[in-house]
């Protein structure tokens, strides 16, 4: 009886003193008396922890299992029902994903701006090439560079601002909180021979994105990339992007040359991107100077090289090259030869023949 008593009292506290006079179609009527006749009170929720006799705190507290004891899986339906506890549930969701996913995926690039990045890491991969790891603002950042695109990174040497442009190896979608340069050092050269001397922690001034050249996997059916060197560096965003998208269909041929075999640049990533291709990937490589046994090219790339694993020109093609200026000029005249169009002086995406 007493318990009767209570869901009556119960129910004229909510309508009369909290909620106000309440349609006897509302929901919210209509679970609360649901509960109420449960005798399960929401409000002895904030009764836990509190001692149950507070003449003798130190005996019995009133426990989370005494206000579930009594709650059976039909509560549990009508208690999910409420709005309010759809709400909180709502809340809830909105603020795992912002923990989840907020701040992730920040670009820190900006293209009107100069942002200076200290170095965290170098490491030697050939006689006179090496990787340098610069760190980004936070570890959810990413570069800001679109796939195909460059930095340009400033100095001042001998009082004087120079400017050069390179290509990251790290990708916004694989890469956060840092980005990677692959920089060959030239003894006589200005930005490469201050990459070389930098120590752990000085900076580097960096803005971009710059570059008409963007990658995406409806560009074209077949890519044949023709890189010298660094060069590799714009092939292998490329090329890493587009394999392990596995909506992208295209093909790519990747003639890659080199001076020696110690010289080839990110041959790991490169033969692990092939291995992990279907077929869709393949690389010829040319040196100058072979070891013995070597079974690729030898000497310089040659036209029939070019007529061979490149995409002939009457497809649906590109053809992509970066390297040292004598090794473009020589393979602008295969291509003429080839009838692919000439390149122009500064490249457009559209364009068949695309020089970095
Ligand atoms: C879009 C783009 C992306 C690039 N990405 C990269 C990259 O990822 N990694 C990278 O290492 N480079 C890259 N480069 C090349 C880079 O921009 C510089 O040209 C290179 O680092 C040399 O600059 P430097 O200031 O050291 O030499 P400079 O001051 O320009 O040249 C001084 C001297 O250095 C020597 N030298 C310079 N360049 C060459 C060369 N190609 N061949 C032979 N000798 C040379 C010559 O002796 C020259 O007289 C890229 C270039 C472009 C346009």
């Amino acid at each position: 009886m007493k318990m009767k008593r209570q869901v009556e009292e119960d129910n004229q506290d909510h309508s009369q003193l909290h909620l106000g006079p309440q349609p006897q179609n509302s929901y919210n009527f209509w679970v609360s008396a649901f509960l109420t006749a449960r005798d399960i009170h929401l409000r002895n929720l904030i009764l836990i922890g509190l001692p149950k006799d507070p003449q003798h705190p130190e005996m019995d507290v009133h426990s989370i299992q005494d206000f579930i004891k009594t709650f059976t899986q039909e509560d549990a339906i009508a208690l999910v029902q409420t709005p309010a506890f759809l709400a909180s549930a709502g809340l809830a969701a909105v603020a795992f994903y912002w923990l989840a996913f907020s701040g992730e995926r920040k670009p820190v690039l900006n293209p009107n701006e100069w942002k200076e990045f200290p170095l965290v890491l170098k490491t030697q991969v050939s006689p006179n090439t090496a990787v340098y790891r610069f760190s980004l603002p936070s570890s959810k950042d990413v570069l800001g560079l679109p796939v195909g695109q460059h930095i340009q990174v400033s100095a001042e040497i001998n009082g004087k601002d120079i400017m050069r442009s390179y290509t990251p190896t790290t990708l916004d979608q694989f890469d956060k909180g840092h980005f990677d340069l692959l920089i060959k050092t030239y003894e006589k050269g200005n930005i490469s021979r201050h990459f070389s001397l930098l120590k752990i922690g000085d900076r580097i001034r960096v803005k971009g994105p710059k570059g008409a050249f963007i990658y995406n996997n409806k560009l074209t059916g077949h890519l044949g990339l023709i890189a010298g060197g660094t060069g590799i560096s714009p092939m292998y965003q490329i090329i890493r992007s587009s394999i392990w998208d596995h909506s992208d269909a295209t093909t790519i041929n990747l003639i890659y040359a080199n001076v020696n075999e110690e010289d080839i640049l990110l041959r790991d990533e490169l033969e692990h991107l092939h291995h992990n291709s279907a077929g869709r990937f393949n690389i010829f490589y040319v040196l100058n100077n072979p070891p013995p046994g070597w079974k690729g090219g030898v000497g310089f790339v040659t036209k029939e090289q070019v007529a061979h694993y490149m995409p002939s020109q009457d497809k649906d093609c590109k053809i992509l090259m970066c390297g040292p200026p004598p090794m473009m000029s020589a393979m602008k005249k295969h291509l003429d030869e080839l009838k692919y169009p000439a390149p122009r002086t500064v490249s457009k995406l559209s364009d068949q023949v695309f020089l970095f």
